[in-house]
């Protein structure tokens, strides 16, 4: 008997349709993310933990340097460097 949970396991995103993969260029990272891992990605890897909202972070995407807040860090990238407007997403997928 085969359970139908062996055939969803393929492609891609089902539950990140809207947003689609990027590579991280945070100091040539290189890895696969999307807005919804943007969270979890920085922090696992790149150490951008929520401890402090208001420090201070400079952004290492590429050649970006804007020095952000903390509590705005996720919006930034997700915004800035992954094209996802607020409220919007992105404008070349189709939602
Ligand atoms: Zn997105
Ligand atoms: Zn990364
Ligand atoms: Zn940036």
């Amino acid at each position: 008997m085969q359970t139908p949970e062996a055939q969803i396991a393929s492609p891609l995103t089902t539950n990140q349709a809207s947003c689609p993969t990027a590579l991280c260029q945070w100091c040539a990272c290189g890895d696969e993310i999307t807005c919804q891992s943007v969270p979890k990605h920085f922090k696992e890897v790149h150490g951008i933990k929520a401890t402090n909202r208001s420090e201070k972070v400079e952004c290492k995407w590429n050649k970006c340097f804007t020095v952000v807040l903390r509590n705005n860090f996720v919006r930034h990238i997700r915004e800035s460097h992954l094209d996802h407007m607020r409220n919007r997403g992105h404008p070349s997928v189709p939602s």
